[in-house]
């Protein structure tokens, strides 16, 4: 693969995706009040499972809509939101997200009792408050209940906008299911964001071109694009889909894997996207990320500032005060921790420095190695430089003064830059892609 997105063999954190993802392994560890200071404000990251169905390129922690274990989960998400806000002060929600799975298929009533849990929790005020969504699962009473929580964006899983796309994804709604998604979405004042894929098997640039020019017609006010990624490893929440089982999964990721395009491939549809999204007026700023002005995801921001965010439910990941945390992804494990008093896994091997240094190369706005300095101290700040500086000449980066970007070439080679900021770093740079 290209290095649009950090991999397993070279750089393993952070990923490209916007939802929290593992930084790594860890160990279970108690937590509880006197374990953590009070916050000011945070981003709050709230994870719902369950989907319709399974798609299988899918490696997010997933559960079915129909899992005999589904009100038993939301009982403890509401008991890990109520304990994690009095544990944290009741801090201010700054953003809040609620991410999945598909939250958009829980019921009003549902949503109604996790809005109470969380304005109990914490002082819910967020300048920005986003729902995942499915094309297919939306209608009024849920748009409207969500609205009454507060929510102010949503983010449309469409992946594509063409019948040979969805089917090679495996998905199961249609084209026509996604410009009444984003109607209704609108129809009660939500911001909108599309979550496109591309490097599906057998995807033409010509398709992508149709797919981004039917997404741009729809008018979002944001554009994520993701290459096809696909774990060849069984991810935690496998267990969850019981009669779903992973060699079907693995057998479907081996064969659409051999059919998708190569790096080159790859590299020149993220190209098309920058080309036909800017010439739309959505300005570039995060490796996949686009947006019309002012219309930049404010939480997921947080991640790429490496902030301070909570993230409750199955699977979902925090970062508070530096320590990187998250909740185990399998349905009973997750209950029983929560019953337990709510024990995470801390991954006591996250460097906050280098994942600091990463996340902020993802972003247009590069990495401001004063801040960094200030942050981290005028030793970390040199060693980054050192890292960076090995590149020169490589038209990877290019520097302002103290502040280092990725360029063009260096987005599609983001790993090669990525894997130099690791300590013990010895590699050498790929001219796979040029
Ligand atoms: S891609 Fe979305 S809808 Fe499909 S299984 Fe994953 S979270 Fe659920």
């Amino acid at each position: 693969m290209s290095s649009l997105t950090p991999n397993a063999a070279s750089a393993p954190k952070p990923s490209l995706r916007a939802k929290p993802r593992p930084f790594g392994t860890g160990t279970p560890r108690a937590r509880g009040p006197s374990a953590r200071r009070p916050l000011a404000s945070l981003g709050l990251y709230v994870h719902i499972p369950f989907c319709a169905a399974r798609c299988p390129y899918c490696d997010f922690a997933t559960a079915p809509a129909r899992s005999a274990l589904r009100s038993r989960y939301m009982e403890a998400l509401d008991v890990e939101i109520r304990r994690e806000g009095l544990s944290l002060g009741r801090p201010r929600v700054a953003t809040l997200y609620v991410g999945g799975g598909t939250p958009s298929l829980l019921e009003p009533d549902e949503v109604a009792r996790l809005g109470a849990a969380l304005r109990d929790a914490f002082d819910l005020r967020p300048v920005e408050a986003t729902v995942e969504a499915n094309p297919a699962t939306l209608d009024r009473a849920r748009l409207e209940s969500w609205a009454a929580l507060g929510i102010t964006r949503l983010s449309l899983g469409a992946q594509s906008l063409s019948a040979a796309g969805l089917h090679a994804l495996g998905r199961t709604h249609q084209p026509e299911d996604i410009a009444p998604a984003v109607a209704a979405a609108r129809s009660v004042g939500f911001d909108v964001n599309l979550d496109l894929i591309f490097g599906w098997p057998g995807q033409t640039a010509a398709a992508w071109r149709e797919d981004l020019a039917a997404a741009v017609a729809l008018g979002p006010d944001h554009l994520s694009c993701y290459p096809l990624e696909l774990a060849l490893e069984p991810e935690e929440a496998v267990a969850n889909w019981p009669g779903a089982g992973w060699r079907s999964v693995e057998r479907w990721r081996r064969r659409a894997a051999a059919s998708q395009p190569d790096d080159a491939g790859i590299a020149g549809l993220y190209e098309l996207a920058e080309r036909v999204l800017g010439q739309n007026g959505y300005r570039h700023y995060e490796i996949a990320n686009w947006a019309l002005p002012g219309k930049r995801c404010r939480h997921n921001l947080g991640y790429w500032r490496n902030g301070d965010w909570l993230g409750v439910g199955a699977g979902a990941h925090s970062h508070l005060a530096g320590v990187r945390s998250r909740d185990v992804g399998v349905l009973p494990a997750y209950i029983a921790a929560i019953d337990r008093g709510g024990e995470r896994i801390v991954d006591s091997a996250a460097d906050d420095a280098v994942d600091t240094a990463m996340l902020a190369l993802r972003l247009d706005d590069g990495l401001d190695l004063v801040r960094y300095g200030s942050r981290f101290g005028q030793d970390a700040a040199a060693r980054v430089r050192t890292a960076l500086c090995s590149l020169d000449g490589t038209r990877l980066l290019r520097w302002s003064g103290e502040r280092v970007r990725l360029t063009a070439r260096g987005r599609l080679l983001a790993n090669e830059v990525f894997v130099r900021l690791l300590p013990d770093d010895t590699s050498s740079v790929s001219t796979s892609v040029q």
